[in-house]
């Protein structure tokens, strides 16, 4: 893990300015109150980006410069241009982290990520939420409880269609009766990806102390490690072999 860690919060940032209901939670957009917290740790180096900024907001310079590169969409994903999303996606396979939000479960990236339709059953009417560590020694819940709530949220519910994850940290219950794989974990490539349930833009998600923990520790997860570059293709052997068995 670098010793700084270089952050960069990617929002559609759509809703804020659309919807009066959505910017009086987020009055300086999602990406400023997931960026915030995020800011006022040490080890941290955090930018923001937009879609309706020149190449997404995410042009060469700032891939390459980006460590973990946080995402949240979700009425404009077919406006993110292709290009942008081929570069993502090929950054992610370099070993750029990739933490995906709430509904940023629909988006180019994670679903050409897992290769699925990443569907789901939703339900927008304020029920409460209660997310269940099921892997407590995992880094992302680190500084956790066995459990944490959220006392207003939009459900999802299973089944997502996903493939099944790498690594599954939590698990939500809500109070309508469904339940949701709700932070999970993959290996692709070089690079990690986590995708976390909670964030719904009319609730005032990305304020609470335990989300704003996962997020943190998603990040550090998620940085990239100076591990090996694997060679692929035709290697000599590295013992001798004999020809005449
Ligand atoms: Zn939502």
């Amino acid at each position: 893990m670098p010793d700084l860690i270089r952050v960069t919060v990617w929002n559609e940032f759509r809703h804020e300015q659309q919807d009066g209901a959505v910017r009086a939670v987020y009055p300086d957009g999602i990406h400023e109150a997931i960026a915030a917290p995020l800011r006022r740790r040490p080890d941290l180096q955090v930018r923001t980006a937009t879609l309706d900024e020149p190449e997404n907001g995410l042009p060469a310079e700032v891939l390459e410069s980006t460590d973990v590169l946080i995402w949240w969409a979700h009425v404009a994903h077919a406006e993110v241009c292709a290009e942008v999303c081929e570069r993502v996606h090929a950054r992610i396979l370099e070993g750029m982290g990739f933490i995906a939000l709430h509904s940023a479960h629909n988006c180019t990236v994670l679903k050409r990520l897992l290769g699925t339709s990443c569907r789901l059953k939703w339900r927008d009417i304020g029920e409460k939420e209660r997310l269940w560590v099921i892997e407590p020694g995992h880094p992302i819940a680190e500084g956790l409880g066995e459990y944490f709530e959220l006392p207003c949220t939009e459900m999802y519910g299973e089944r997502h269609d996903i493939p099944p994850p790498d690594q599954t940290v939590f698990i939500s219950w809500f109070a309508g009766g469904e339940v949701f794989r709700s932070g999970i974990c993959y290996f692709r490539g070089a690079g990690r990806v986590f995708y976390f349930r909670p964030g719904h833009e009319t609730f005032p998600i990305f304020g609470d102390e335990n989300v704003q923990r996962v997020i943190y520790n998603a990040v550090r997860w998620a940085a990239p490690v100076a591990g090996p570059t694997p060679v692929f293709g035709n290697v000599e052997p590295l013992e001798q072999l004999r020809a005449d068995g």
